[in-house]
């Protein structure tokens, strides 16, 4: 089965949870075994808070002349990574602000040295928001760009940063950051490279259903086109505090809901992701609308500003799962895109 855009919208607006959780768990299935959950212990290591996007949805971001900026150096990182291993977790995202000082060369040296430093652990090197920005004030081209972190070693880049991918959302609140065609550019010319990448979204702010869904439907599209190499759709909900748009949080059923959406739409992507980090206790019942993953995540300082609360105690997160009747099963990092696989642009 394969929806389309109308379809899924009706679905949205006119289904009962029931018949979403049996839609969901159907498409699920034809991918992972009914009662398997899979996840990774991992941390978001906000390496620098200054920002020049000035989106009104974020709590994190100071202006280069504000009080309260900073840029941790190695061994602030180092120390970070430390607790990480200390509780068993494998995988290191990185995610800042738009940092001018900041060139590419900068973030290829620190992580080429991260690399040499902790070989045994995954990391996730920049969003691909964030690597757009520094391309452009390092004055490089996006494959240029990509060519240089391939060079010190980067594996994967996140798809962070894309929050909803519709213009008029983005000429809303962070006209700023990037136009969504060039974002997906980025993401490709990173993919081409052999980088790896995943896929990422937000809701709850005010977007429409319109925005919503052009935001599912590019993905899909540029999933086809890069021939699956995007292992992971991972969805998130706004937390509305300490920032200038602030809101309302929408309802965990919300998300639950939306997120059997994007199961039963997004047939091109086999794992979709629950958020531990911004729904606590509530994302693993996520795990009977269609997704089949989660992080257990210990620090993100951009969605702690804003609202969200992180657990340490992870026997106990995970028998939020086990109680749902799922088997947790901590999982090795996703394999790498093969480049030779991406059709020539
Ligand atoms: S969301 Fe990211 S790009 Fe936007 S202001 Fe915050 S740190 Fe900067």
């Amino acid at each position: 089965m394969s929806l389309s855009i109308d379809e899924a919208r009706r679905l949205f607006l006119e289904a009962d949870d029931a018949e979403l959780q049996a839609l969901a768990s159907e498409v699920r299935q034809r991918f992972h075994p009914p009662q398997q959950a899979t996840y990774l212990i991992m941390s978001i290591i906000n390496y620098t808070n200054i920002c020049i996007a000035k989106c009104d949805y974020c709590s994190f971001y100071r202006l280069p002349h504000q009080r309260g900026t900073y840029q941790l150096s190695l061994e602030e990182i180092s120390a970070k990574i430390a607790t990480l291993t200390s509780f068993g977790g494998t995988l290191v995202a990185f995610n800042g602000g738009f940092n001018p000082k900041l060139r590419l060369s900068d973030y290829a040296e620190l992580f080429a040295t991260l690399h040499q430093r902790y070989p045994a652990l995954t990391f996730f090197e920049m969003t691909v928001a964030e690597f757009m920005f520094s391309c452009k004030v390092s004055k490089l081209s996006y494959s240029h760009g990509a060519a240089l972190l391939k060079q010190a070693g980067t594996q994967w880049v996140t798809g962070g940063g894309a929050e909803v991918l519709s213009e008029s959302f983005r000429q809303r609140h962070s006209p700023g950051k990037y136009r969504v065609s060039d974002y997906y550019q980025a993401q490709s010319a990173l993919i081409r490279a052999g980088i790896g990448s995943t896929a990422t979204m937000v809701i709850g702010f005010d977007e429409s259903l319109d925005e919503r869904f052009a935001h599912l439907e590019s993905l899909k599209n540029f999933q086809n086109e890069h021939h699956g190499a995007l292992p992971s759709f991972l969805c998130w909900t706004y937390k509305p505090w300490n920032n200038a748009l602030g809101g309302n949080e929408i309802s965990l059923q919300e998300y639950l809901r939306w997120l059997a959406i994007c199961r039963i739409y997004l047939t091109n992507f086999s794992t979709i992701r629950t958020s531990v980090l911004t729904r606590n206790e509530g994302a693993f019942a996520a795990l009977t609308y269609g997704a089949n993953d989660f992080d257990i995540p210990l620090e993100d300082e951009v969605t702690q500003k804003a609202g969200a609360t992180i657990s340490l105690d992870i026997a106990s997160l995970l028998s939020s799962a086990e109680n749902l009747g799922f088997t947790p099963l901590h999982r090795p990092p996703f394999k790498l895109p093969m480049s030779r696989d991406i059709p020539p642009q």
